[in-house]
């Protein structure tokens, strides 16, 4: 069995110190694609967290206040490390997580140009000289890490979601204690070796896999970590949010989403058939920019369907692994009976299956992707977030009436729209509720630009200048009797 080029950890980072799983407590994980299991991990809980906390308030004391430049180089190095291993790593996050691997590769890049942005970011990280009412006194203001940071991050993008997290952190001089998600460890757990082969000193960053309520639980109990950023469910989300009262930490949360994706008559039809590939099936729908509504104008409709359908059919689906696949299996079971419920749901509801519709003869958790139309507002997927390969058409016929539809969710990540009118793209920006607005692209995510949503899919903004904001606290400087 590979273990990638020495990458695959089977053990859990606490202070420098590689545990491993206690005998006949260890979690297997799997291949989703061939069922194969490829490794264990520990399952850590309450105890092991707080130990890791423990040593991440201790290693705070120093990394906390190491200069600017040594910061800066320790995020090259690491960018670095990223890339020189950059095939090893997309080979071990196809294998542990499904995606193709031209997708695993894009991640593992985009997860080092975070590393990278940050390194450049924290040496604009400035603060203000504030005019003074009198002549007594000086005002100012200065940045300073907010310490030690809990991070939680979910198995689709197991590699760059925790770079989002654990680059700024790094930047700002904050310490780490994160928890990847169960079914993806690896791609996790790495970035604690690499982190060591670049040279950040034991604690600085700590990785636990294992009980999401037992690690969860005491990252959020404990006085000392100051903040948690998480990505995930909106449901999670919640629990995190209502857990950070207590000790009264920083929250943010990158949650569900509910994309909209709609064409207008007046759009080049064959770039919105491009970017709506990108936007509903990379990752096989499993992402939280996915589009969940197609929203497409009465008078472009049919064409746009049944290039979609065309598209759609063509999609290569098999082995990750397999260069040239472009659809790889769902995460796991409980994802392709997600899916299934939503078709049945929406087919007894009026809606035709052009494309796909069930499980795939490859077997496992593969599945057809899939075309619906004829959707409707009251169907399940309206509301919820699909998370899988099934792109729902819905035929509209007036703007403001597509905006209203749009808007129509308590969620509010990604917007997508296709048109030429350069007045309506303007007009959709304010118009739609949503943390990102995307006209004539199916692909909006990029280091220098804030990602977050509005509504219930989250706070805080990560990549772009703001993403430094959440791990820095901005104190106040007064200086009298000039
Ligand atoms: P997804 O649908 O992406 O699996 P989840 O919100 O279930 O989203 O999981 C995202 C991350 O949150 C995972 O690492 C998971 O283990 C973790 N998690 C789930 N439940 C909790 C909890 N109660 N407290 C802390 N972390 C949790």
């Amino acid at each position: 069995m590979s273990n990638f080029n020495g990458l695959m950890m089977e053990a859990n980072l606490i202070g420098g110190q590689w545990i491993k799983a206690d005998s006949g407590t260890a979690i297997e994980v799997t291949n989703p694609a061939t069922g194969d299991v490829l490794g264990t991990v520990p399952n850590a809980g309450g105890d092991e967290t707080e130990r890791a906390i423990a040593a991440a308030s201790e290693a705070f004391k120093t990394f906390g206040r190491t200069s600017l430049s040594e910061r800066v180089g320790l995020l090259h190095k690491l960018h670095d490390a990223l890339m020189d291993n950059q095939e090893d790593l997309a080979q071990m996050l196809t294998a542990e997580q499904g995606k193709p691997i031209f997708e695993a590769r894009g991640e593992i890049a985009i997860g080092a140009a975070y590393v990278k942005w940050f390194a450049e970011e924290i040496r604009r990280a400035k603060g203000e000289i504030i005019p003074a009412p009198g002549n007594d006194r000086r005002l100012m203001t200065t940045r300073h890490p907010v310490g030690v940071v809990g991070a939680i991050t979910p198995w689709n993008f197991p590699s760059s979601m925790l770079a989002r997290k654990l680059a700024p952190a790094l930047a700002a001089g904050c310490t780490v204690v994160a928890k990847p998600a169960t079914s993806t460890p690896y791609s996790g757990l790495v970035w604690g070796k690499l982190c060591q082969d670049v040279g950040y000193p034991d604690g600085v960053v700590n990785i636990l896999t294992g009980s999401a309520r037992g690690i969860g639980g005491a990252i959020m109990e404990s006085p000392d970590v100051r903040k948690v950023t998480f990505t995930g469910s909106t449901e999670v989300g919640k629990t995190l949010i209502r857990q950070s009262a207590d000790t009264v930490k920083k929250v943010s949360m990158e949650l569900g989403g509910n994309a909209p994706f709609i064409v207008f008559d007046d759009a080049d039809v064959d770039a919105a058939i491009e970017g709506a590939m990108i936007a509903k099936f990379r990752n096989m729908g499993q992402t939280c920019v996915c589009t969940n509504r197609f929203y497409v104008q009465a008078g472009i409709h049919d064409t746009f369907v049944a290039k979609l359908k065309e598209a759609v059919a063509a999609l290569k689906l098999g082995n990750g692994a397999e260069d040239g696949v472009q659809q790889g299996p769902l995460i796991d079971d409980g994802a392709v009976a997600k899916v299934e419920e939503f078709i049945a749901d929406a087919a007894a509801k009026g809606g035709d299956v052009v494309q796909g519709g069930k499980r795939h003869a490859n077997g496992g958790s593969f599945f057809e992707p899939t075309v619906i139309t004829g959707a409707t507002q009251d169907m399940m997927f309206a509301k919820e977030e699909i998370f899988g390969p099934l792109a729902a058409v819905f035929k509209f016929e007036a703007e403001e009436d597509v905006i209203e539809m749009a808007n129509d969710t308590e969620f509010g990540l990604a917007a997508y729209a296709y048109t030429r009118d350069i007045a309506r793209a303007f007009r959709l920006n304010e118009g739609l509720d949503y943390g990102m607005v995307g006209i004539n692209t199916g692909l909006i995510t990029t280091v220098e630009a804030p990602f977050g949503g509005v509504k219930e899919s989250g706070m805080g903004k990560e990549g772009g200048s703001q993403g430094l904001d959440d791990y820095m606290e901005t104190k106040y400087f007064c200086v009298a009797g000039l």
